[in-house]
């Protein structure tokens, strides 16, 4: 064993490892498949939108000239020469005196250069049948008001989104405007899930005597969901090189990106991922200088990456977030890899430094002075209801500093404060 290899900084780890990973291949899916993917091109505006001037209102085209003097008190009558819905063209010119009737998204029609709402027109009590003839107008709009100009949203040629953009509802409505039928994004990473452990039994086993049902496998599953990964779980892999090696077997027949184990890697008598990985493949590092999951290994196995995440729950989870996630959300070209790192003031108790940086469990809540950050309760790393409750990681550097509550300090948020 050997324990003179030196602990690892965190961003060392971080970085050693995703200089392993780059963007998969890329493929078309439908836009309606398209929220939570990346994109793999940018994405230009085929023409400008709006593609011609519009109302940004239900109600009457107009010359704004014409109504220099309307108000409240002083209706200024225009004659109705037209009526325009949304989707129709108008075929008239606002002339002085007159106006056009025309609905929100209908285009502007020529000579007219302001829109009034119905609410400052006579409309607002008596709305105006087809044989009305004139509108009462009770305001003076200024040149331009309630005109969406062609152009506004997207000139023809922009580039509307860049490539590596995560593919939000928002973007979905983008790329619907801009007529993408079909999105070319990076193909979802797989990522083969293999829980070791000869305590483990399945989630529908009642454990027996010194046997714990197998979490970790299901929670990282689900974090590689959340990732945009798509997982492969094979079955619980019991502390033997034979039964690693023909589970590794499994996942490169499922054709997978990557390997995520939790257990067997610290220096145990039944290790057997790290030796596994020393022995029939690449270590290339298993120490980090963090609390929780110092032991957490990475390398290669039959030339397939293998993050070897510690086993205790809590760890294994805060591990796959540092390590894991990355590499998922790199492999899909993400630009932005880690999570959002915020400031909040430490709500209550005092967190020690150690020589090693820690990573804790902490309900992060909005309040009227900002951010705060109460620790879950118990940090012991096999606590797996406090990963539950977390929505962020607070962040303690390496040292000797006494943190009292009070303090500001990062935070790593996982989910939106409360
Ligand atoms: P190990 O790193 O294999 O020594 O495991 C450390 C601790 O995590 C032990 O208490 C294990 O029982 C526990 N553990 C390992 N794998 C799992 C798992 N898949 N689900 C729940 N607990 C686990
Ligand atoms: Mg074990």
């Amino acid at each position: 064993m050997d324990f003179s290899s030196p602990l690892l900084a965190v961003e060392d780890a971080q970085r050693e490892l995703l200089r392993h990973f780059g963007p998969l291949p890329t493929e078309f899916v439908p836009l309606a498949a398209a929220l939570g993917r990346t994109l793999a091109t940018a994405v230009q505006a085929d023409a400008d939108m709006p593609p011609f001037a519009n109302s940004a209102m239900d109600g009457y085209a107009v010359r704004a000239a014409d109504l220099a003097q309307a108000s409240r008190t002083n209706a200024v009558p225009l004659r109705i020469i037209e009526r325009v819905a949304a989707g129709a063209m108008p075929t008239l010119t606002v002339e002085s005196g007159t106006a056009i009737r025309i609905m929100t998204g209908a285009p502007l029609p020529a000579g007219a250069d302001a829109v009034v709402p119905f609410e400052e027109t006579s409309e607002l009590h008596t709305p105006a049948s087809a044989q009305t003839e004139h509108v009462q107008v009770y305001v003076a709009p200024v040149v331009g008001t309630n005109i969406r100009p062609a152009g506004e949203d997207m000139r023809t040629g922009d580039t509307v989104l860049e490539a590596g953009t995560v593919i939000t509802p928002g973007i979905i409505g983008v790329l619907a405007t801009v007529g993408a039928a079909q999105v070319a994004v990076y193909r979802r990473p797989r990522v083969a899930i293999l829980a070791t452990g000869d305590e483990l039994v399945d989630v529908n086993q009642k454990p027996g005597p010194g046997q714990i049902r197998n979490s970790n496998g299901y929670a990282n599953a689900a974090q590689v969901w959340a990732a945009g990964g798509e997982p492969i779980m094979l079955p619980i892999v019991r502390d033997n090189e034979a039964a690693l090696l023909g589970a590794i077997d499994q996942g490169l027949a499922a054709v997978v990106d990557m390997f995520i184990t939790s257990g067997g890697v610290s220096v145990g008598d039944f290790d057997v991922v790290k030796q596994v990985l020393e022995r029939e493949g690449k270590l290339a590092f298993w120490r980090v200088r963090m609390r929780p999951g110092k032991p957490l290994a990475f390398g290669h196995l039959r030339g397939v990456p293998l993050i070897g995440l510690p086993g205790n729950p809590a760890s294994a989870m805060v591990c796959f977030e540092l390590f894991a996630r990355p590499a998922i959300h790199t492999l899909q070209g993400r630009r932005s890899v880690f999570r959002p790192s915020v400031a909040a003031t430490l709500a209550s108790g005092a967190i020690q430094a150690t020589d090693r940086r820690q990573f804790l469990r902490v309900v992060v809540r909005a309040t009227a002075n900002g951010l705060t950050a109460d620790l879950t309760g118990g940090q012991g790393s096999g606590l797996v209801t406090s990963m539950a409750r977390a929505n962020g990681l607070l962040v303690v550097a390496e040292g000797t500093t006494t943190f009292e509550a009070g303090s500001v300090m990062p935070v790593l948020l996982l989910d939106a404060p409360e």
